[in-house]
């Protein structure tokens, strides 16, 4: 069986094309800067050379053709057909209160991930035109969604009630329902593998830094909190989400600059955070290197977002009564030791002690940054949400 596994982010889309028997994927890829100047596809046969494919890419659906391409490319695809691949496995952002599992797409999924739009703005469109495109494409191939909300269901009620009026969470289902769960709960489990414990056993604070992030509390292998809310706008700030601020500021706003709520809303899911804050990116690469040209406003943005990074870990580790391991992931966590340290470099009281030449160097492997005698240890774990898309897909299209 093959499976495609398409997980669409904000202004990335990640992609692989997965051999179940071996569960080794066959191709994939990552289209970078969608809708941003200098669209990007890097596209990665198994067996064959990389190839970078860079072209003018204004949405998603236009992302989605050019990852088919690759994959069918007389050259350097791995198919000849689209009926080549038995499934695809979709990462959906919000499912709401409707999903705590994975499921096989149809109109009434649709329609559902659909209205969850106004819940997740930046994502549920860009998780359905990847839906779309692949239905029009191959109309007989089995599509599941795999929601991004499912591991956060583990929640207790004082983590996901907000000090709102109860009847509101009654009437509207507002609460807190937290994003990345395929990657909080695939780099948690990866953690207890690496460590050669049982999970558990261990308190684990999963920190998913990227263009949008979020870090859970993990405790038994279960989530506890998460940063992230009802929507993804809640918790650390990101890429170009504000994250956590004072609710009047959205009202103040709207009253001072005569905004509309959507126009709020657009303000503070598209334009703040650390594109906000700099004025200059909402890419931390391009941050990094402003920074470094003594750009005032890029440092600041870095610095908040690792002030906030901390703030989550010391509060989860208050609620986890400690912490045995910290784990960072995504693009921001994966590659940017400079971030790792910003972030850690008050973290000794919690009994971590970064290898300053382990986290220079740790870089697309699992691996513990730790000096040997930390009390807590430090992970860079590569998120794997593709795995845990496709054996969803699996088990739902063979039970079929
Ligand atoms: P993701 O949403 O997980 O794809 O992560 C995207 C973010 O990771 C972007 O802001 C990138 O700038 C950031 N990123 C990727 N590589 C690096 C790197 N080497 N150093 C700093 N940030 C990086």
């Amino acid at each position: 069986m093959k499976i495609l596994i398409i997980n669409c982010g904000s202004s990335s889309l990640k992609y692989q094309l997965m051999d179940m028997n071996t569960k080794v994927p066959i191709a994939k890829g990552l289209v970078e800067r969608i809708g941003i100047p200098g669209s990007v596809l890097n596209h990665r046969p198994a067996d064959k050379e990389k190839v970078v494919i860079e072209t003018d890419l204004p949405d998603h659906v236009a992302a989605i053709q050019v990852v088919l391409d690759a994959i069918l490319h007389p050259e350097h695809g791995v198919i000849k057909s689209l009926n080549e691949i038995d499934a695809v496995g979709h990462r959906v952002v919000h499912g709401g209160e409707k999903f705590s599992a994975s499921v096989l797409v149809d109109e009434g999924v649709k329609k559902i991930i659909t209205d969850c739009i106004e819940l997740s703005p930046l994502h549920n469109p860009a998780n359905m035109a990847g839906i779309l495109a692949c239905e029009k494409l191959m109309p007989e191939t089995p599509q599941v969604a795999v929601f991004d909300t499912a591991f956060h269901q583990t929640m207790p009620a004082e983590s996901y009630i907000y000090g709102i009026p109860y009847e509101l969470y009654e009437k509207y289902h507002i609460r807190r329902y937290g994003f990345h769960g395929t990657s909080h709960k695939y780099v948690s489990q990866r953690a207890a593998a690496l460590l050669n414990k049982d999970i558990a056993d261990l308190k684990i604070i999963t920190c998913h830094l990227g263009n949008g992030s979020s870090i859970a509390a993990v405790s038994g292998g279960k989530c506890v909190d998460t940063s992230m809310g009802l929507t993804p706008l809640e918790g650390l700030m990101m890429g170009t989400r504000s994250g956590d601020i004072d609710p009047t500021i959205v009202s103040y706003i709207i009253d001072k600059e005569g905004l509309t709520a959507q126009q709020a809303n657009d303000l503070l899911n598209k334009k703040s955070g650390v594109l906000g804050v700099s004025g200059v990116s909402s890419d931390f690469r391009d941050l990094e290197q402003a920074a470094q040209a003594g750009n005032y406003r890029a440092q600041l943005a870095l610095d908040v977002f690792a002030h906030d990074v901390k703030k989550y870990i010391g509060s989860y580790a208050a609620i986890l009564d400690g912490v045995d391991a910290i784990v960072f992931t995504a693009g921001v966590g994966e590659n940017s030791p400079t971030m790792r340290e910003s972030i850690c470099n008050t973290l000794s009281y919690l009994g971590v002690s970064l290898d300053d030449e382990k986290n220079k160097n740790a870089r697309g492997q699992e691996i513990d940054i730790s000096n040997p005698e930390a009390k807590c240890r430090v992970l860079v774990i590569p998120t794997n949400e593709e795995l845990m898309i496709a054996l969803d897909t699996e088990e739902i299209v063979a039970g079929q």
